[in-house]
């Protein structure tokens, strides 16, 4: 899944109302400035302003928590590590989060 941070998240709002910085003022009952300010990533925008804009516009927007990979640096090499027991489960990066072992154990918990 991709996630966005809030002013990824309002840009793309942004693009799919096709409109110009002033008319996303008006529709989101904001000041143009601060829709300047946020497309040129010189503000962050606060996540509960992104969600109220984005219910103006008919939209809803989320927070997702996710943990992600493990990347460490293991003499040299760039390794992923196991969230739960850091064994390295490839050299390289990688998105994965656990080793085929702990895998497997949360799979005999279900
Ligand atoms: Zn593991």
């Amino acid at each position: 899944m991709k996630t966005y941070t809030t002013n990824e998240a309002f840009r793309k709002l942004f693009l799919s109302q096709n409109c110009t910085q002033l008319e996303m003022g008006y529709r989101t009952d904001t000041d143009k400035h601060s829709v300047h300010d946020w497309l040129k990533g010189r503000n962050q925008l606060r996540f509960d302003k992104l969600e109220q804009m984005a219910n103006h516009l008919g939209k809803r927007v989320k927070i997702v928590i996710e943990d992600k990979p493990i990347h460490k640096f293991n003499n040299g090499n760039l390794a992923t590590l196991c969230h739960k027991c850091s064994v390295i489960i490839s050299v390289g990066f990688t998105d994965d989060l656990y080793c085929k072992e702990c895998v497997k154990e949360q799979f005999k918990n279900k």
